[in-house]
């Protein structure tokens, strides 16, 4: 398996080192043949290319069984016609990874606030509020006059189609539960669209059960009740706030592994930001990154057949359990490791599985 791996900016190359670790190491126990092929992004890019992200790596990716990127200071980049384009929209637009899904759950033997539970919000990513994404050319958002600014928001029935789909497929395979979080009480005509799209798609899955929610009284109720909730469908923007929200009550935005998947090419990518905050301090959580490369395996996998990667993807987040429960995490999750040994510690479960799984003699 060939894997093109994208550093990024801020945290991004730490958290992008202890995850190709874990990734040599479980390729190495379960024989996954894995190549990493590293190249700039962000930052680094525009420095030594004068773009934050180069057509070439559009080529490489596509012809890779997958895509590691870091976060990258997204905020930073201002202008595509100097260079500056949002490497995260660039490859969900240009691979079409319509689905974001993003699972969110509590560990056993650590402390929460908020009860345990397993949810996966699954966020619409290619059109909405998104004004880098919406359009086929120029921006989805217009300065009418220095004090007059508008921002479109598209929905289209194909899209919400697709993403109400794989909702569906994902709640069949889990406790068969979907919630459809909207705003149709406002946004009649395109949240509308969105919530009549989504309960006529979950018709054609017998034994599903299927609610809607208003996006503002989910804050609450998944602040309330987070276990009553199995898989979230949402539009890009409400399903990245949302996201955001059950990474964190699931203990740290460091923890939230989530996948870009579309037709033909996923992408693994931290829930999070650059966290220039904290950024070359070896304080980053490298979970989520190292979370989203398992599903990254396991999507592989699923799709070639390859058992040994759902497999290796199983270990992976056998072996983040188990440093959680063992407290060989980051500071942000209660523990006192920084974001190199938090990786070696994955690492070591991984090794030490392995070692305990081998029949002696
Ligand atoms: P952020 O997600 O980077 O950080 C929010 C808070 O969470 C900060 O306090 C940070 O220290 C903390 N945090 C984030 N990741 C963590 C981790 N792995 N471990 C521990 N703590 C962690 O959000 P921000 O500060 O608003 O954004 C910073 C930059 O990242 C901006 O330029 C923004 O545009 C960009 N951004 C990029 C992506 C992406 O590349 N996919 C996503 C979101 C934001």
């Amino acid at each position: 398996m060939r894997i093109v791996v994208l550093p990024g900016d801020g945290i991004g190359p730490e958290i992008t080192a202890a995850t190709s670790a874990v990734l040599r190491a479980a390729s190495e126990r379960f024989q996954l043949n894995i190549n990493l092929e590293d190249h700039a992004v962000g930052h680094a890019s525009l420095e030594m290319f004068g773009t934050t992200v180069r057509p070439e790596l559009l080529d490489a990716v596509k012809s890779a069984d997958g895509l590691i990127l870091g976060p990258t200071a997204t905020f930073d980049f201002k202008e595509e016609a100097r260079g500056e384009i949002n490497p995260s929209k660039y490859f969900r637009k240009n691979l079409d990874l319509f689905a974001n899904v993003r699972p969110a759950r509590t560990y056993p033997g650590r402390p929460n606030r908020f009860g345990a539970f397993d949810l996966v919000v699954v966020r619409e990513n290619t059109e909405g509020f998104y004004a880098d994404r919406n359009m086929e050319q120029g921006s989805g958002e217009i300065l009418v006059t220095p004090d007059v600014a508008i921002s479109l928001r598209r929905i289209t029935k194909t899209c919400c189609d697709r993403i109400a789909h794989a909702s569906c497929k994902l709640a069949m395979k889990r406790r068969k539960r979907l919630t459809i979080v909207h705003k149709a009480n406002v946004l009649k005509i395109g949240d509308g669209m969105f919530l009549d799209v989504c309960r006529e798609a979950a018709r054609s899955y017998p034994g599903l059960a299927v609610d809607d929610v208003l996006v503002d009284a989910m804050m609450a109720h998944v602040v309330r009740q987070p276990e009553r909730f199995d898989v979230i469908v949402a539009t890009n923007m409400f399903g990245d706030i949302l996201s955001d929200l059950t990474a964190e009550l699931s203990g740290s935005l460091g923890l939230g592994g989530p996948l870009d998947v579309g037709p033909l090419h996923a992408m693994a990518q931290a829930a999070h930001g650059s966290a220039p905050d904290i950024a070359g301090k070896d304080v980053a959580n490298p979970i989520s990154l190292i979370l989203s490369m398992a599903l990254l395996l396991a999507w592989h996998g699923e799709r070639t057949g390859g058992l040994r990667f759902e497999a290796a993807a199983s270990a992976i987040e056998h072996a983040v359990g188990a440093a959680m429960r063992q407290g060989r995490v980051t500071r942000d999750v209660g523990g006192e490791l920084g974001t190199a040994a938090a990786g070696r510690a994955i690492v070591e479960i991984l090794q030490s599985d392995a070692a305990s799984a081998t029949p002696s003699g």
